[in-house]
Order: structure tokens, then C-alpha cells, then sequence
């Protein structure tokens, strides 16, 4: 064991830093200049039990950047001489300002104790502390003490001792200079790594971070001295020491573009966006640890802060919030929706016109039925999707968003997830695929994980057309809202239930502490709402563009081919033959001739491969109430689900069909109870999620093996919730007439 530990003192001027020193080291001081400057440098030695330790008074500092002499000799000692443990001391009774230093040794990344000085002062201000709280945010051991009366003296040195002692002293904790490919390849691992609480600056900047990150490891810019994470966060508060430093062109390029872009889209630069950031952390850790018996707070955002975490009022302000932000995603992206159905319509009109009327072509029933079809369904969400993320993209800029976290967190850690699982839940009532993403802000696996597997019971955009189709057919006007309803929250309820469960199996462990940032309220800028906005709405139309589209075609190929066998064929021909031939009048005889063309639809689809699938399935359907019709329509929703739709209408013989087609809606009455009608929207709430949803989460988890439990598990889920329901209210006979 190491005998001699090196100790920096560290502090804001005033917090009783030198006086501590004296208290510690007595009479043994040793006072000189650091070399080159007029900066006092006062070093001191003591023995506690078996240790011998040098102390050094750092010149006291507020922050670690190089803006004073003061600043660069005491970061340049911590970084360049490695003492084993940096103390830190505070002033207690001025304690956010106080952490503003603690909070960027932390990010160093240095073994830290920090030393909450003037305790007899806090105390007499009516602050009180959850030290083992802050302890935990800040990654570090506290001690109270009172310097000009020699308090706490000895418990300092043993937490000293304590922290020079475990994991191997002298190596910084750190461990942020591994390879650089793990952000390419895993972009999860980036944040996986929860051994040392550390910051997050918010995805707008965190992504420039990641790539200035990933240069410096690449050229090896950080020569083994500097955390690598650290490094890239100063040269983006643009450090002028450290920007000198830096000699790599593909780093120093990188930067003035992060730094350009980060401007351009927040509107501010970006060291003071970081430092708004590291104060927002503090003031949520001190907001959840420090109480004060008088009132101290002052600034606007506390004042408005006082008002949206009230214990009492927040939770309700927070759900009106959610209930507009819905409400004006509906509502607005009403008329838009009608125009690209207009779009896609006018398009197919086009692609018809290509071949001479009543023509059948394979070609024009794959461009019509297929691809427009296809991508069409999904494109038609996009304006709903689009104002959703733009409500979300407004509260998260304005820095509502991380109180709303907050707000949540308490509802949240019950079923084991985190304050800010809660945001990329929001996300998944558009689409999963930006919600799985989101979950990059949680910085521990298990939380992160949890949230993307459960992500996808928040029900989607593309499954309303299902419900607007269902809802109406069974059930009577004024159970339509309480019936939406009823299907949203059963999938919040799910999503809460799976999360508790995963977290006490596979997923078990402690959480960690859940520090709420509260960033300074802003104005969000109209260009960075727009940039957040569009990029989750562009994974959701590429989504479209891609996968979708190979989808509607493979589909459309599993319901058109092997085709209708050729006497049945001519059967059909010949009944149109004899109706064109007939005598009645023209009116019956369209009408004729459309229900011939619909049978035939029908016929075909029920001898295409998907029929013959549903049709095999069938006995593994009932239990659930479902026939091979909807077994057939259900291949289809597990590519997407809203191709569910236009296959319920072929294999009712309807022909095409969208959400609100009346004649659908007759034979699903006809043909099916309203307990079917439920078990089919459960079942598409729960099931699978659709293929690209898998293929992010296999991305983003960086296994196969959590992307197929995710596919298998809802799968599972949803079938035998939905086997119970059909049971149950057969036997109860609820809905079933
Ligand atoms: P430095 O600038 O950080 O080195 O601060 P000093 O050690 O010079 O202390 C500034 C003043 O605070 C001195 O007058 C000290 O006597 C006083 N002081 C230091 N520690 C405490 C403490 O724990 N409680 C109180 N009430 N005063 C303290
Ligand atoms: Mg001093």
C-alpha cells in the first residue's frame, strides 16, 4: 500500500481554503512561487496514521479554464503532477456558486473529496444537506467541516486517505481514452459507461462532442494526458491553452465547424450553453439534496421553477401541457394529411392513366397496390409526426422538458425506470424509431435498455388508422374518445409493467441517481426547434423511403402471386362475360361487374401466399378470437403497421380501402363481434414492433439478442394478454353480440 499521498487543495478565493491548509498542515509550510508567474505556491506536509502527505495550496480559482494565470496553474498542477486526491473546498454556505469548480474537477475526471467549508455558516442560513445524495451526483466523498475551529479536520483526512487508497490511487478514474470505433459501431457503449457521473451538455451539443471526441482519439490528440471526453468539451468552450495545444488540422477543422454549428442552431455559444449546462446540473442536484429553511431563491428560472416542480401543481401543469401538445397534433395535422392523401392520389391517377382503362397489368397493380399504396399510408402521417416532434423539439429547447423529467422521475423510479426514460416515451406516441434513439441521453445501460425494449407499447402514429378504422365499426359515438383512450393508457400500463418486470430479472441492478438538470429557461431559436424537429421526422420518411418501400413491394408480391389457379380464373371471366352481355340496365351492371371484381380480389388473395399463411395459422389465431382473414392482414402489420388496413379491405372483398371506409366497417360488423374488434386492437398495440423499429434497437442496444427478445417478448405478450381478454369476455359474455 502507498504511503505518501499528494494532496491538491482546490477552491473558489474566500472559501477558507489557506485557512483549512494552516488547520491541516500546522507550522510545516514550505511557501514559494509557482516558475514564471507571481502566483504564490504554498506547499505543507503532515502524518495521518500510516500516511505521509504533502499538501499543496492551489491558487484559488472559480472555474478550470484558462482565462487567468490562477486558472491554468491550478488545472495544469491537477492535470500535469497527478496528485492522488484533490480536495475540494467549498463554501457551503454559497454552495451552488461553490460547485460550479467541483462540478468540472469532476469532469477531469481526478479523485475528488470535496470539503463543504463553512458549515457553521450554512447552518446558520438555514441550509440543510443530503450528504450522501450529493455525495452520489457528484461522484465524491464530503466532509463538513469548520476551518477556523479546526472541525472535521480529522474526518477530511480519512476520507483523503480513503479515496488516495481505492482504485489505484494515482490512475485518474476516468477511462474515457479507449478506442475510438466504439462510438461508430456501438453508439450505445458511449453512454453505457456509467462509472463517473459526468454531464450531459444535451443532444444538439453531446453530438458535436462525440465527434471531436472521436478525431482526438483518432490522431491521438490527448497523448495519454487528457481525458479524452474532457478534451473535446474544452476545445469547444474554446480553451485558448488547449486550442493551441491541439495540432491535428481534422480536430481543429472539426471544432470551428462544431463550434459554428452549435451557435447556429442553439443561438449561443457554445461555452456558454456548456456553462448554462454544468449550472443546470447543479441546481437540479442541489434542488433535490439542499433544503433551505428560508427562502433564497431569486432568478426568473427559479421563480418559474417554483411554479412548474411544485409538489403540487407540477404534475398537473405537466399533464395540461401533454394534453395541448396532443390535442394541436391532431387537430392541426388534420388539413395537411388531406393534402398528400390528395398528393398520393392525384400521383396514382397519373400511374393509371399509363395503361388503357381495365387493363390488368403486373406492373400497374405493383406501382398502384404497392409502392403508392404502400408508402402512401405511411407519408400521410408525417404532419402528425412532424407538429408532435415540433411540441416536443419547443419544450426540450425551451428547458421544460428536463423539469417535466423531474416531474416524472418520482411516477418513473416505481416501475424502475428513470426520470428521462420518460421523454423518449413521449417520442414513441409518433414513432419508436426516434424514440429508441432518444434513449441516448440515460447514461446507465440498464435503464437505457429497459426504456427502448418497452418503448414501443407507447402506441404509434401508424397504428391510429387501425383504431379509426376499428372503433367505429363496433362501437357506438360515444364510446369513440373513451375507446382511444382506454387503448393508449392499457399501453402505458403494459409498458410500466414489462418495465418493473425486466428491471427486477434480466435487467435487475441499481438505479443511479438521478440528477435533475434544470438548464436556464430560453427562448428556443426557430432554426433549432426546425433542425430537431426535422431530424426525427427524417428517420421516420426514410423509414418510408426504404424500408417501407421494399416491404410494400414484397408484400404485394406475397398477396398477388401464385395468383387465382386458371379455371377459377375463367370462372370469373365467364360471369363477366355473361353481365356484359346481358340485358340490365348499365347502373346494375358496374354494379355487377364490381362485386365480380371484388370476389375475385378476394379470391386471389385467399390463394396468394399470405392467405395461405393466415390460412395455416388459423388454429393458433382462434384462441384469440381471430379467423385466417386476420391472420392475413396481421403479416402485413408486422411489416408496418399500417399496412393492416388496406389488406383487412381485399380480404373483405371491398376492394381498396383506407381508414374510413363504410363499406369495410359493414363486413367487420357483420362478420366479427366487438370483442374481436378489441382483441385486434390489443393485439396490434402489443405485438411486434414493425421491422425498422427491431432494426434500430438491434442498432442501438448493439445485440441481436436484445432486438429479437424485444420481437419475442411483445409477440409473446400481446398474445396471451389478448387470448385472456377474448376468454374472459366470451365467458363473461361482454361483447360478444
Ligand atoms: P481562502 O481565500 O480560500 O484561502 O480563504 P481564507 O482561508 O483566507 O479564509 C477567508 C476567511 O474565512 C477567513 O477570515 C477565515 O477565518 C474564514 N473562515 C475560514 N473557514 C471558515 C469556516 O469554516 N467558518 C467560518 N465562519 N469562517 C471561516
Ligand atoms: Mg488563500
Amino acid at each position: 500500500m502507498k504511503s505518501r499521498i499528494i494532496v491538491a487543495l482546490a477552491g473558489n478565493p474566500n472559501s477558507g481554503k489557506t485557512t483549512l491548509f494552516n488547520a491541516l498542515t500546522g507550522a510545516r509550510q514550505h511557501v514559494g512561487n509557482y516558475p514564471g508567474v507571481t502566483v504564490e505556491r504554498k506547499e505543507g506536509s503532515l502524518r495521518h496514521g500510516n500516511f505521509y502527505m504533502q499538501i499543496i495550496d492551489l491558487p484559488g480559482t472559480y472555474s478550470l479554464t484558462a482565462y487567468s494565470d490562477e486558472e491554468k496553474i491550478a488545472r495544469n498542477f491537477i492535470i500535469d503532477e497527478k496528485p492522488d486526491v484533490v480536495v475540494d473546498v467549498l463554501d457551503a454556505s454559497n454552495l451552488e456558486r461553490n460547485l460550479y469548480l467541483a462540478v468540472q474537477l469532476m469532469e477531469l475526471g481526478v479523485p475528488l473529496v470535496l470539503a463543504f467549508n463553512m458549515s457553521d455558516m450554512a447552518r446558520a442560513r438555514g441550509y440543510e444537506f443530503d450528504l450522501e445524495k450529493l455525495s452520489q451526483f457528484f461522484g465524491a466523498r464530503i466532509v463538513q467541516t469548520v476551518g477556523n475551529k479546526g472541525q472535521g479536520i480529522k474526518e477530511l483526512l480519512d476520507a483523503v486517505t480513503a479515496t488516495a487508497t481505492e482504485d489505484g490511487g494515482k490512475v485518474f478514474r476516468s477511462t474515457d481514452n479507449a478506442s475510438a470505433d466504439y462510438i461508430e459501431d456501438q453508439p450505445a457503449a458511449d453512454v453505457f459507461q456509467g462509472h463517473m457521473p459526468s454531464i450531459n451538455y444535451g443532444s444538439e451539443i453531446e453530438e458535436e462532442i462525440r465527434k471531436v471526441r472521436t478525431l482526438i482519439i483518432k490522431d491521438d490528440v490527448a497523448v495519454g494526458k487528457y481525458d479524452a471526453r474532457w478534451l473535446a468539451v474544452k476545445l469547444l468552450e474554446n480553451d485558448k491553452e488547449l486550442r493551441a495545444f491541439v495540432g491535428s488540422p481534422a480536430v481543429n477543422g472539426q471544432v470551428e465547424q462544431s463550434i459554428a454549428h452549435i451557435e447556429k442552431v442553439i443561438g449561443e455559444h457554445p461555452e456558454t450553453a456548456i456553462a448554462g449546462r454544468r449550472y443546470g446540473f447543479i441546481s437540479g442536484a442541489c434542488q433535490e439534496s439542499v433544503r433551505s429553511t428560508i427562502e433564497i431563491r431569486h432568478t426568473t428560472s427559479d421563480k418559474i421553477d417554483s411554479v412548474v416542480t411544485n409538489r403540487v401543481l407540477g404534475l398537473p401543469i405537466f399533464l395540461g401541457l401533454m394534453y395541448l401538445v396532443f390535442h394541436l397534433t391532431f387537430t392541426l395535422g388534420e388539413p395537411p394529411m388531406g393534402w398528400i392523401e390528395a398528393c398520393f392520389g392525384w400521383l396514382g391517377g397519373i400511374v393509371e392513366g399509363w395503361w388503357p382503362e381495365g387493363s390488368e397489368s403486373l406492373l400497374k397493380s405493383m406501382l398502384l397496390d404497392g409502392i403508392i399504396g404502400g408508402v402512401g399510408g405511411v407519408v400521410v402521417f408525417l404532419p402528425n409526426i412532424l407538429l408532435l416532434f415540433l411540441a416536443i423539439a419547443i419544450l426540450e429547447d425551451s428547458g421544460y422538458m428536463a423539469r417535466a423529467a423531474f416531474i416524472m422521475d418520482r411516477l418513473m423510479h416505481k416501475v424502475g425506470l428513470h426520470g428521462k426514460s420518460f421523454i423518449p416515451m413521449l417520442i414513441g406516441f409518433g414513432c419508436s424509431v426516434p424514440a429508441i434513439m432518444a434513449t441516448r441521453t440515460l447514461e446507465n445501460r440498464r435503464d437505457r435498455l429497459t426504456t427502448m425494449l418497452v418503448v414501443p407499447l407507447m402506441s404509434c402514429g401508424a397504428r391510429l388508422p387501425i383504431y379509426a378504422l376499428i372503433i367505429p365499426a363496433f362501437f357506438p359515438q360515444v364510446w369513440h374518445g373513451p375507446m382511444l383512450w382506454l387503448i393508449y393508457v392499457i399501453g402505458i400500463l403494459l409498458a410500466a409493467a414489462s418495465a418493473k418486470f425486466l428491471r427486477s430479472t434480466v435487467l435487475k441492478g441499481e438505479s443511479v441517481p438521478f440528477v435533475m438538470e434544470l438548464p436556464p429557461y430560453r427562448m428556443p431559436t426557430v432554426k433549432g426547434v426546425l433542425i430537431h424537429m426535422w431530424e426525427r421526422g427524417w428517420l421516420y420518411l426514410k423509414k418510408a423511403g426504404t424500408v417501407i418501400l421494399a416491404i410494400s413491394i414484397l408484400l404485394w408480391a406475397m398477396t398477388t402471386f401464385p395468383g387465382l389457379p386458371g379455371d377459377r380464373a375463367a370462372q370469373f371471366e365467364a360471369a363477366r362475360q355473361e353481365i356484359t352481355g346481358g340485358t340490365m340496365p348499365e347502373a346494375e351492371k358496374t354494379e355487377r361487374l364490381k362485386a365480380i371484381e371484388n370476389n375475385e380480389a378476394e379470391a386471389a388473395l385467399q390463394s396468394s401466399l399470405a392467405g395461405r399463411i393466415g390460412h395455416a395459422m388459423e388454429p393458433l389465431l382462434q384462441p384469440m378470437g381471430f379467423d385466417w382473414k386476420i391472420g392475413t392482414a396481421l403479416i402485413g402489420a408486422f411489416a408496418a403497421k399500417e399496412v393492416f388496413v388496406a389488406q383487412m379491405g381485399i380480404i373483405h372483398s371491398v376492394g381498396e380501402a383506407d381508414e374510413k371506409s363504410e363499406t369495410l366497417r359493414e363486413k367487420l360488423k357483420k362478420n366479427y363481434s366487438p370483442l374481436v374488434g378489441f382483441c385486434i386492437m390489443l393485439f396490434c398495440l402489443i405485438s411486434a414492433p414493425c421491422m425498422v423499429t427491431i432494426a434500430v434497437t438491434r442498432r442501438e442496444s448493439n445485440s441481436w439478442g436484445w432486438a429479437l427478445f424485444q420481437l419475442g417478448g411483445l409477440t409473446l405478450l400481446a398474445y396471451v394478454i389478448t387470448v385472456m381478454v377474448y376468454q374472459a369476455g366470451r365467458f363473461l359474455g361482454i361483447g360478444i353480440a
